[in-house]
Protein backbone atom coordinates (compact mmCIF):
# COMPACT_ATOMS: atom_id res chain seq x y z
CA UNK A 1 0.00 0.00 0.00
CA UNK A 2 3.01 2.20 0.69
CA UNK A 3 3.04 2.40 -3.07
CA UNK A 4 -0.60 3.59 -3.47
CA UNK A 5 -0.15 7.04 -5.44
CA UNK A 6 -2.85 8.11 -2.83
CA UNK A 7 -1.13 6.76 -0.56
CA UNK A 8 1.86 8.62 -1.36
CA UNK A 9 0.40 11.66 -1.80
CA UNK A 10 -0.96 11.97 1.40
CA UNK A 11 2.48 11.34 2.78
CA UNK A 12 3.72 14.32 1.05
CA UNK A 13 0.88 16.40 2.51
CA UNK A 14 1.33 15.31 6.02
CA UNK A 15 5.25 16.54 4.96
CA UNK A 16 4.61 19.80 4.17
CA UNK A 17 1.79 20.48 6.75
CA UNK A 18 -0.93 19.40 4.79
CA UNK A 19 -4.17 17.97 5.68
CA UNK A 20 -5.26 14.17 5.00
CA UNK A 21 -8.91 12.05 5.53
CA UNK A 22 -7.26 8.68 7.45
CA UNK A 23 -8.77 5.79 7.69
CA UNK A 24 -8.78 4.39 11.81
CA UNK A 25 -10.81 1.63 13.01
CA UNK A 26 -13.34 3.81 15.00
CA UNK A 27 -14.01 6.72 12.36
CA UNK A 28 -12.05 8.52 9.90
CA UNK A 29 -9.76 10.94 11.38
CA UNK A 30 -8.69 14.18 10.19
CA UNK A 31 -4.76 13.92 10.44
CA UNK A 32 -1.84 16.57 10.54
CA UNK A 33 1.41 16.22 11.94
CA UNK A 34 1.28 16.68 15.38
CA UNK A 35 4.43 18.41 15.77
CA UNK A 36 3.91 20.78 13.24
CA UNK A 37 1.41 23.76 15.16
CA UNK A 38 0.66 25.16 11.74
CA UNK A 39 -0.85 22.24 10.40
CA UNK A 40 -2.72 21.35 13.73
CA UNK A 41 -3.80 24.53 13.48
CA UNK A 42 -5.27 23.73 10.11
CA UNK A 43 -7.57 20.86 11.48
CA UNK A 44 -9.66 23.68 13.36
CA UNK A 45 -10.41 25.87 10.47
CA UNK A 46 -11.30 22.94 8.70
CA UNK A 47 -13.83 21.56 10.86
CA UNK A 48 -14.92 25.23 12.09
CA UNK A 49 -13.34 22.90 15.10
CA UNK A 50 -13.37 26.12 18.58
CA UNK A 51 -9.57 25.75 19.48
CA UNK A 52 -10.53 25.00 23.05
CA UNK A 53 -10.95 21.33 22.20
CA UNK A 54 -8.31 19.08 22.42
CA UNK A 55 -7.09 16.58 20.10
CA UNK A 56 -5.62 13.29 19.65
CA UNK A 57 -2.20 12.21 19.48
CA UNK A 58 -2.15 8.66 17.26
CA UNK A 59 1.25 6.95 17.61
CA UNK A 60 2.80 3.90 16.32
CA UNK A 61 3.36 2.23 19.12
CA UNK A 62 3.55 2.33 23.11
CA UNK A 63 7.33 3.33 22.62
CA UNK A 64 6.20 6.42 19.99
CA UNK A 65 3.24 7.64 22.83
CA UNK A 66 5.48 7.95 25.59
CA UNK A 67 7.65 9.93 23.37
CA UNK A 68 5.21 12.72 23.69
CA UNK A 69 3.34 11.61 26.91
CA UNK A 70 4.55 10.61 30.24
CA UNK A 71 3.09 7.56 31.28
CA UNK A 72 2.39 5.51 34.50
CA UNK A 73 2.10 2.37 35.73
CA UNK A 74 -1.96 1.98 34.73
CA UNK A 75 -1.21 3.44 30.95
CA UNK A 76 1.36 0.78 30.89
CA UNK A 77 -0.83 -1.82 31.34
CA UNK A 78 -3.37 -0.66 29.49
CA UNK A 79 -1.09 -0.32 26.31
CA UNK A 80 0.42 -3.78 26.88
CA UNK A 81 -3.52 -4.76 26.80
CA UNK A 82 -5.36 -2.54 24.34
CA UNK A 83 -3.28 -0.97 21.54
CA UNK A 84 -3.14 -1.06 18.57
CA UNK A 85 -6.72 -0.35 19.63
CA UNK A 86 -9.83 2.22 20.70
CA UNK A 87 -8.27 3.43 23.65
CA UNK A 88 -7.21 7.26 24.08
CA UNK A 89 -5.20 7.78 26.96
CA UNK A 90 -5.36 11.48 28.87
CA UNK A 91 -1.41 11.96 30.42
CA UNK A 92 1.06 14.61 30.89
CA UNK A 93 2.38 15.50 28.07
CA UNK A 94 5.78 16.16 26.89
CA UNK A 95 7.38 19.42 25.52
CA UNK A 96 7.38 18.20 21.59
CA UNK A 97 3.51 18.56 21.64
CA UNK A 98 2.32 21.68 20.22
CA UNK A 99 -0.09 23.94 22.71
CA UNK A 100 -2.23 23.91 19.82
CA UNK A 101 -2.39 19.89 20.12
CA UNK A 102 -3.66 20.18 23.84
CA UNK A 103 -5.76 23.74 23.36
CA UNK A 104 -2.72 24.65 26.63
CA UNK A 105 -3.87 22.04 28.71
CA UNK A 106 -0.44 20.09 30.26
CA UNK A 107 -1.90 16.85 29.49
CA UNK A 108 -2.45 15.18 25.74
CA UNK A 109 -4.72 12.39 24.60
CA UNK A 110 -2.49 9.64 22.96
CA UNK A 111 -3.95 6.61 21.09
CA UNK A 112 -2.53 3.77 18.76
CA UNK A 113 -5.19 3.06 16.04
CA UNK A 114 -5.70 -0.05 14.60
CA UNK A 115 -5.44 -0.16 10.80
CA UNK A 116 -3.10 -0.40 8.40
CA UNK A 117 -3.47 2.33 6.71
CA UNK A 118 -3.12 4.47 9.76
CA UNK A 119 -0.52 2.78 10.77
CA UNK A 120 1.58 3.09 7.57
CA UNK A 121 0.70 6.76 7.34
CA UNK A 122 2.23 7.12 11.26
CA UNK A 123 5.78 4.81 10.23
CA UNK A 124 6.42 7.25 7.19
CA UNK A 125 6.10 10.66 8.55
CA UNK A 126 5.40 10.62 12.87
CA UNK A 127 2.90 11.43 15.49
CA UNK A 128 -0.28 12.71 13.80
CA UNK A 129 -2.75 14.64 15.30
CA UNK A 130 -6.25 13.70 13.81
CA UNK A 131 -9.93 14.30 15.28
CA UNK A 132 -13.03 12.90 13.52
CA UNK A 133 -13.14 14.26 9.82
CA UNK A 134 -16.37 15.83 10.37
CA UNK A 135 -17.55 19.38 10.35
CA UNK A 136 -17.41 20.55 14.30
CA UNK A 137 -20.74 19.21 15.99
CA UNK A 138 -21.49 16.82 13.48
CA UNK A 139 -21.70 13.10 12.78
CA UNK A 140 -18.23 11.11 12.62
CA UNK A 141 -17.56 10.00 9.02
CA UNK A 142 -17.13 5.92 9.03
CA UNK A 143 -16.64 5.83 5.20
CA UNK A 144 -14.08 7.75 2.98
CA UNK A 145 -17.07 8.99 0.68
CA UNK A 146 -18.61 10.69 4.26
CA UNK A 147 -15.33 12.16 4.68
CA UNK A 148 -15.28 13.97 0.90
CA UNK A 149 -18.65 14.82 1.41
CA UNK A 150 -17.80 17.24 4.35
CA UNK A 151 -14.45 18.18 3.83
CA UNK A 152 -13.51 17.18 0.25
CA UNK A 153 -12.59 21.08 -0.50
CA UNK A 154 -10.75 21.16 2.80
CA UNK A 155 -8.05 18.34 2.69
CA UNK A 156 -5.33 17.29 0.27
CA UNK A 157 -5.78 13.63 0.28
CA UNK A 158 -8.73 11.01 1.86
CA UNK A 159 -7.42 7.54 2.00
CA UNK A 160 -9.77 5.01 1.62
CA UNK A 161 -9.76 2.23 3.98
CA UNK A 162 -12.99 1.09 3.49
CA UNK A 163 -15.92 1.09 6.19
CA UNK A 164 -14.43 1.23 10.06
CA UNK A 165 -14.49 -1.85 11.27
CA UNK A 166 -15.57 -0.50 15.09
CA UNK A 167 -17.48 2.50 14.34
CA UNK A 168 -17.83 4.62 17.45
CA UNK A 169 -14.82 7.09 18.89
CA UNK A 170 -12.21 5.44 21.29
CA UNK A 171 -12.77 5.70 24.87
CA UNK A 172 -10.92 8.18 26.63
CA UNK A 173 -9.31 7.20 29.53
CA UNK A 174 -7.40 9.93 31.89
CA UNK A 175 -5.03 7.00 34.16
CA UNK A 176 -4.34 9.19 37.38
CA UNK A 177 -4.17 9.94 40.23
CA UNK A 178 -7.04 6.97 39.70
CA UNK A 179 -8.46 5.49 36.36
CA UNK A 180 -11.72 7.01 35.32
CA UNK A 181 -13.14 7.09 31.47
CA UNK A 182 -13.86 10.63 30.27
CA UNK A 183 -15.71 9.43 27.20
CA UNK A 184 -17.03 5.40 26.71
CA UNK A 185 -15.90 4.35 23.33
CA UNK A 186 -15.13 1.30 21.53
CA UNK A 187 -13.20 -0.13 23.94
CA UNK A 188 -15.87 -1.72 26.72
CA UNK A 189 -15.91 -0.85 30.43
CA UNK A 190 -16.02 -4.12 31.16
CA UNK A 191 -12.55 -4.98 29.26
CA UNK A 192 -10.93 -2.34 31.02
CA UNK A 193 -12.22 -3.96 34.36
CA UNK A 194 -11.20 -7.12 33.75
CA UNK A 195 -7.58 -5.50 32.62
CA UNK A 196 -6.89 -3.42 35.71
CA UNK A 197 -8.83 -6.25 38.49
CA UNK A 198 -11.02 -3.51 39.24
CA UNK A 199 -14.11 -1.04 37.88
CA UNK A 200 -13.59 2.18 36.29
CA UNK A 201 -16.38 4.98 36.73
CA UNK A 202 -17.96 6.62 33.72
CA UNK A 203 -16.46 10.61 34.70
CA UNK A 204 -19.84 12.40 35.20
CA UNK A 205 -20.04 15.91 33.26
CA UNK A 206 -18.12 17.74 35.87
CA UNK A 207 -15.47 15.47 36.44
CA UNK A 208 -14.87 15.58 32.44
CA UNK A 209 -15.33 19.08 32.83
CA UNK A 210 -12.70 20.28 35.18
CA UNK A 211 -9.98 18.46 33.34
CA UNK A 212 -10.71 20.60 30.54
CA UNK A 213 -10.42 23.85 28.96
CA UNK A 214 -13.86 25.98 29.88
CA UNK A 215 -17.11 25.08 27.33
CA UNK A 216 -14.77 22.25 25.89
CA UNK A 217 -17.25 20.07 23.51
CA UNK A 218 -16.57 17.12 25.83
CA UNK A 219 -19.36 19.59 27.73
CA UNK A 220 -22.09 20.79 24.87
CA UNK A 221 -25.02 19.28 24.89
CA UNK A 222 -24.98 19.19 21.47
CA UNK A 223 -22.79 17.14 19.89
CA UNK A 224 -22.15 13.56 16.67
CA UNK A 225 -25.64 15.30 15.92
CA UNK A 226 -27.72 14.43 12.62
CA UNK A 227 -29.30 17.48 10.39
CA UNK A 228 -32.38 16.63 11.91
CA UNK A 229 -33.26 16.92 15.20
CA UNK A 230 -33.04 13.45 17.14
CA UNK A 231 -35.39 12.60 20.36
CA UNK A 232 -34.75 9.28 21.90
CA UNK A 233 -38.14 7.27 22.06
CA UNK A 234 -40.18 7.23 25.00
CA UNK A 235 -43.04 5.22 24.50
CA UNK A 236 -44.81 3.88 21.50
CA UNK A 237 -42.81 4.72 17.92
CA UNK A 238 -44.13 7.55 15.56
CA UNK A 239 -45.93 6.19 12.74
CA UNK A 240 -45.55 9.83 10.71
CA UNK A 241 -44.01 9.17 7.56
CA UNK A 242 -41.92 12.64 8.05
CA UNK A 243 -40.24 11.04 10.86
CA UNK A 244 -37.06 8.47 10.57
CA UNK A 245 -36.93 5.81 12.87
CA UNK A 246 -33.57 4.44 14.45
CA UNK A 247 -34.26 1.12 16.00
CA UNK A 248 -31.94 -1.36 17.93
CA UNK A 249 -33.58 -4.85 16.72
CA UNK A 250 -36.51 -3.50 14.84
CA UNK A 251 -38.93 -5.93 15.60
CA UNK A 252 -41.47 -3.79 17.02
CA UNK A 253 -40.89 -0.99 14.23
CA UNK A 254 -44.71 0.28 13.17
CA UNK A 255 -46.12 -0.26 9.68
CA UNK A 256 -46.46 1.71 7.71
CA UNK A 257 -43.78 3.80 8.94
CA UNK A 258 -41.18 6.77 7.68
CA UNK A 259 -37.53 5.71 6.95
CA UNK A 260 -36.54 3.13 9.16
CA UNK A 261 -32.63 2.27 10.06
CA UNK A 262 -32.06 -1.15 12.38
CA UNK A 263 -28.70 -1.14 13.78
CA UNK A 264 -28.50 -4.88 14.54
CA UNK A 265 -31.28 -7.60 13.50
CA UNK A 266 -29.29 -10.34 15.83
CA UNK A 267 -28.59 -7.68 18.58
CA UNK A 268 -25.28 -7.92 18.74
CA UNK A 269 -23.79 -4.30 19.45
CA UNK A 270 -20.34 -4.65 17.79
CA UNK A 271 -22.73 -4.85 14.58
CA UNK A 272 -25.09 -1.68 16.06
CA UNK A 273 -21.92 0.58 16.66
CA UNK A 274 -20.43 -0.29 13.05
CA UNK A 275 -24.11 1.10 11.82
CA UNK A 276 -24.57 3.75 13.77
CA UNK A 277 -23.28 6.87 12.13
CA UNK A 278 -24.45 5.36 8.62
CA UNK A 279 -27.56 4.69 9.67
CA UNK A 280 -27.85 8.82 10.95
CA UNK A 281 -26.49 9.90 7.78
CA UNK A 282 -29.05 7.86 5.67
CA UNK A 283 -32.05 9.29 8.15
CA UNK A 284 -30.78 12.79 6.54
CA UNK A 285 -30.53 12.10 3.57
CA UNK A 286 -33.58 11.08 3.30
CA UNK A 287 -34.80 14.13 4.20
CA UNK A 288 -36.90 13.09 7.59
CA UNK A 289 -37.99 16.26 9.55
CA UNK A 290 -36.79 14.16 12.98
CA UNK A 291 -35.42 11.36 13.89
CA UNK A 292 -36.93 8.96 16.99
CA UNK A 293 -33.98 6.70 18.22
CA UNK A 294 -34.05 3.72 20.66
CA UNK A 295 -31.57 3.34 23.56
CA UNK A 296 -29.71 0.12 23.43
CA UNK A 297 -29.08 -2.31 26.26
CA UNK A 298 -26.34 -0.35 28.71
CA UNK A 299 -23.47 -2.31 28.28
CA UNK A 300 -20.19 -3.17 26.50
CA UNK A 301 -20.49 -0.84 23.71
CA UNK A 302 -23.77 0.20 24.55
CA UNK A 303 -22.38 2.72 26.86
CA UNK A 304 -20.70 4.29 23.38
CA UNK A 305 -23.55 4.10 21.70
CA UNK A 306 -25.86 5.30 24.06
CA UNK A 307 -23.76 7.87 24.71
CA UNK A 308 -23.54 9.36 21.37
CA UNK A 309 -27.36 9.21 21.07
CA UNK A 310 -27.64 11.26 23.88
CA UNK A 311 -25.40 14.20 22.90
CA UNK A 312 -27.21 14.05 19.23
CA UNK A 313 -30.41 14.40 21.69
CA UNK A 314 -28.98 17.54 23.20
CA UNK A 315 -29.05 15.30 26.25
CA UNK A 316 -25.06 15.92 26.97
P1 LIG B 1 -12.40 13.61 18.77
O1 LIG B 1 -10.99 13.56 18.31
O2 LIG B 1 -13.27 14.50 17.95
O3 LIG B 1 -12.95 12.23 19.00
O4 LIG B 1 -12.37 14.33 20.20
C1 LIG B 1 -11.31 14.16 21.08
C2 LIG B 1 -11.86 14.25 22.48
O5 LIG B 1 -10.93 13.63 23.36
C3 LIG B 1 -12.00 15.68 22.99
O6 LIG B 1 -13.21 16.28 22.60
C4 LIG B 1 -11.92 15.46 24.50
O7 LIG B 1 -13.19 15.07 24.99
C5 LIG B 1 -10.96 14.27 24.63
N1 LIG B 1 -9.59 14.73 24.94
C6 LIG B 1 -8.56 14.88 24.10
N2 LIG B 1 -7.46 15.35 24.74
C7 LIG B 1 -7.84 15.51 26.02
C8 LIG B 1 -7.17 15.99 27.20
N3 LIG B 1 -5.91 16.41 27.18
N4 LIG B 1 -7.88 16.01 28.35
C9 LIG B 1 -9.16 15.58 28.39
N5 LIG B 1 -9.83 15.12 27.32
C10 LIG B 1 -9.20 15.09 26.15
MG1 LIG C 1 -15.29 14.31 16.94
Amino acid sequence: METDPAFERAVAALRRGGLVGMPTETVYGLAALATNADAVLGIFSAKGRPSFDPLIVHVADAAQAWQVAKPDPVAERLAAACWPGPLTMVLPRRAVVPDAVTSGLETVGVRCPDHPLARALIAAVGPLAAPSANRFGCLSPTTAAAVREQLGAAVDEVLDGGPCQVGVESTVVRTGPEPVILRPGGVTAERLEAILGRAIPVADRATVAAGLPAEAPGMLASHYAPRAPLMLRDGAWPGDPDQGLLAFRGHDLPTPSGPCEVLSRSGDLHEAARNLFAALRRLDAAGVTRIVAEAVPAQGLGLAINDRLRRAAGLG
